[in-house]
């Protein structure tokens, strides 16, 4: 049977779509995920290297980590999963909120992306209100603000706050679509994880796309074992029959 088949007869009757993704959905664009061995850099945690004390611990080594991240960004391009959401646009209302800094939804074309966890390429000051873009690289980390203190990515370290008017917005999305995909995402994380279910208060269907099982696999209507590089076209391909 086709990985889709179940929902085939409803596609004309999904209004809104929305899209829940993580790293898994940029694995197959060469970018590794955070959980298991991929999560490890020069045999730090990765996990560990996300929070704040960790930061003002050793600010130069978090710079460094991100610096070769966003390298690694910079040079990688969206994947057949990335692109097929972005088509998608073409037959349905799509909205996607992602907990992936790395702005390959965009590059791939599509034009609703809420960023839960901020991006790669801004920064923001420990000290003052300063927010704003790297252009190019810094040659020395971590690098100063105007004001003397230290700036830092302004992505979402754990134990932070998502920034309130997008965390609100993809809250309100979730809550109006009649069908969510969640692809790429372990679901462990708060509060990105919630999102299915205010989709479910909608009763909307929801779909796990993840070579994985995830801990809110029993949650779902449809879960495809695959990628979503192989997945998410085929999905698509019913919208254009
Ligand atoms: P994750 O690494 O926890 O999970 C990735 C998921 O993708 C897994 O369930 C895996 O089975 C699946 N997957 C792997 N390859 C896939 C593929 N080709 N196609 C489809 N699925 C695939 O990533 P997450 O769920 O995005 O983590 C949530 C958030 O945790 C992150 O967005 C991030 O904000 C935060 N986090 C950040 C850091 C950091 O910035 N250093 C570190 C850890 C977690």
């Amino acid at each position: 049977m086709k990985m889709f088949e179940l929902i085939k007869d409803k596609i004309s009757d999904f209004e809104k779509i929305v899209f829940v993704t993580g790293a898994g959905i940029s694995q197959e664009s060469g970018i590794p995920t955070f959980r298991g061995e991929d999560g490890l850099w020069r045999n730090y945690d990765a996990m560990k290297l996300a929070t704040i004390d960790a930061f003002y611990e050793d600010p130069k080594l978090v710079w460094e980590w991100y610096n070769e991240r966003r390298q690694n960004i910079f040079a990688a391009e969206p994947n057949p999963g990335h692109k097929a959401i972005a088509e998608l646009e073409k037959y349905a209302k799509v909205v996607v909120l992602t907990q992936n800094i790395d702005g390959l939804h965009q590059k791939a074309g599509s034009s609703q992306v809420l960023e839960l966890h901020g991006s790669i390429v801004k920064i923001k000051c420990t000290g003052c209100d300063f927010i704003g873009e790297i252009k190019t690289e810094f040659t020395e980390v971590p690098p100063l603000c105007k004001c003397g203190n230290i700036l830092r990515p302004d992505v979402v370290w754990f134990g932070e706050q998502l920034p309130q008017d997008v965390w609100k917005n993809a809250m309100i999305h979730a809550s109006e679509c009649d069908l969510m995909v969640i692809a790429g995402t372990s679901l462990v994380v708060t509060p990105a994880n919630t999102l299915p279910l205010y989709a479910k208060q909608n009763n909307a269907i929801l779909i796990e796309v993840n070579p994985q099982e995830t801990e809110m696999s029993s949650e779902m209507d449809l879960v495809v074992r695959n990628t979503s590089a192989i997945s998410l076209p085929e999905f698509v391909s019913m919208f254009k029959k």
